[in-house]
């Protein structure tokens, strides 16, 4: 990659160095690891809370099965499917969502009843981005700002998180010039706010999930950027600690998946930044077809701990 001026000035800004192609690219994989909540502090403060594919796009259906009311139902909420038919009724509505294309999706997140998070938001937080950008970045649950905001990533978590995607000429805008390659959906593993910015909770997740496995079908991304313990706990069902999670490719949907520490983690640990800024480019060198997905990052060997 050709750095700009701009580009150089801004990773200066960060205390990062810029990504050379010229990295040694190791050649050992390591296994994927599937496992299950750790208590390492990296992610949003409760105060704010295989290469990539190319895929051919079909046009996705509007709803079809469900109602509409069913999608949204607390009946379908994990929290009461501990009998059979409430089972069922959850089963119902994740092949519901399953089929949903973007209009009917946002509807359906917007009249979410799910869980009990939809008594305390403001809005739901769907999501931001081009719908068919290359990159996806995966947050936790959307905080004060994002709430009354109506779009993830806001603040000055967000702000970093723009500067260190634009240092890779990648942008969140949904409308511009620029291609699907440079474009970044941004959604998060919860759609609403958790009251004071508690932690999410698993029932919450589980209700929740649906929507951003759809998200991710429709969207179609080279790599996942998953950020934060609590969206990385979901996607990879695993509850190992971020810095021994990071530094290597796993997947999500058959989709490959960075992990990284959360924005706001790394306004509180800036020390982080280069740690962060590696996991971008290990990113960047998947979606270029440089790293296999199951190879480990330059620094993996250093920096899992
Ligand atoms: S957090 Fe998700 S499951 Fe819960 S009400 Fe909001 S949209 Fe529905």
């Amino acid at each position: 990659m050709i750095w700009s001026a701009r580009q150089q000035q801004m990773l200066r800004a960060m205390g990062l160095r810029p990504w050379s192609r010229a990295a040694p690219v190791p050649q050992a994989g390591e296994p994927e690891k599937v496992a299950a909540p750790s208590t390492e502090s990296t992610s949003a403060p409760a105060s704010d809370r295989a290469v990539g594919p190319a895929r051919t796009r079909a046009a996705p259906p509007h709803v079809a099965g469900a109602s509409a009311a069913a999608l949204a139902s607390p009946a379908a909420s994990p929290v009461a499917a501990a009998d059979e038919p409430a089972a069922a009724a959850l089963a119902e509505r994740r092949q519901a969502i399953a089929r949903l294309d973007w209009p009917a999706l946002r509807e359906a997140v917007a009249a979410c009843s799910a869980c009990t998070l939809h008594g305390t938001r403001t809005q739901p937080v769907f999501g931001v981005g081009h719908t068919e950008a290359h990159w996806m970045v995966v947050g936790e649950a959307p905080g004060e700002q994002e709430d009354l905001q109506g779009e993830p990533f806001v603040g000055a978590a967000g702000q970093l998180l723009d500067q260190m995607l634009a240092a890779l000429s990648l942008t969140r805008a949904a409308e511009g010039p620029q291609p699907p390659a440079q474009r970044v959906f941004i959604a998060n593993t919860l759609k609403c706010r958790p009251p004071r910015n508690r932690n999410p909770q698993p029932d919450e997740l589980l209700a929740c999930e649906p929507f951003l496995q759809r998200q991710i079908a429709l969207v179609q991304p080279r790599i996942i950027l998953a950020m934060g313990r609590f969206a990385i706990q979901s996607l990879l069902q695993s509850n190992e600690p971020v810095g021994k999670l990071r530094g290597r490719v796993h997947r999500y949907q058959g989709v490959p998946l960075v992990v990284t520490y959360h924005p706001a983690y790394l306004l509180r640990s800036p020390a982080e930044k280069a740690r962060a800024w590696d996991d971008l480019c290990l990113a960047a060198q998947v979606v270029e077809g440089e790293l296999s997905p199951s190879s480990p990052s330059p620094d993996a060997s250093r920096s899992a701990r």
